[in-house]
């Protein structure tokens, strides 16, 4: 079981540089894609992804 997937962008489907192993946990993680620059917060859980913010709200807080 040493399946790998690519995180991929929530919002334009492009692949992160971040890999998800099949017991990957996330909570609340901040994905930032640099290709559109949108910041996703999302959760994973044995490469389910949820997306807990919608990436439409784009609101630069920092
Ligand atoms: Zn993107």
């Amino acid at each position: 079981m040493s399946g790998r997937v690519w995180l991929y962008c929530p919002v334009c489907n492009s692949k992160t540089r971040i890999q998800l192993r099949a017991d990957t946990i996330l909570e609340n993680f901040p994905l930032f894609c640099p290709k559109c620059k949108h910041e996703t917060v999302i959760s994973v859980k044995y490469q389910k992804i949820l997306t807990l913010k919608e990436p439409d709200a784009l609101t630069q807080s920092r």
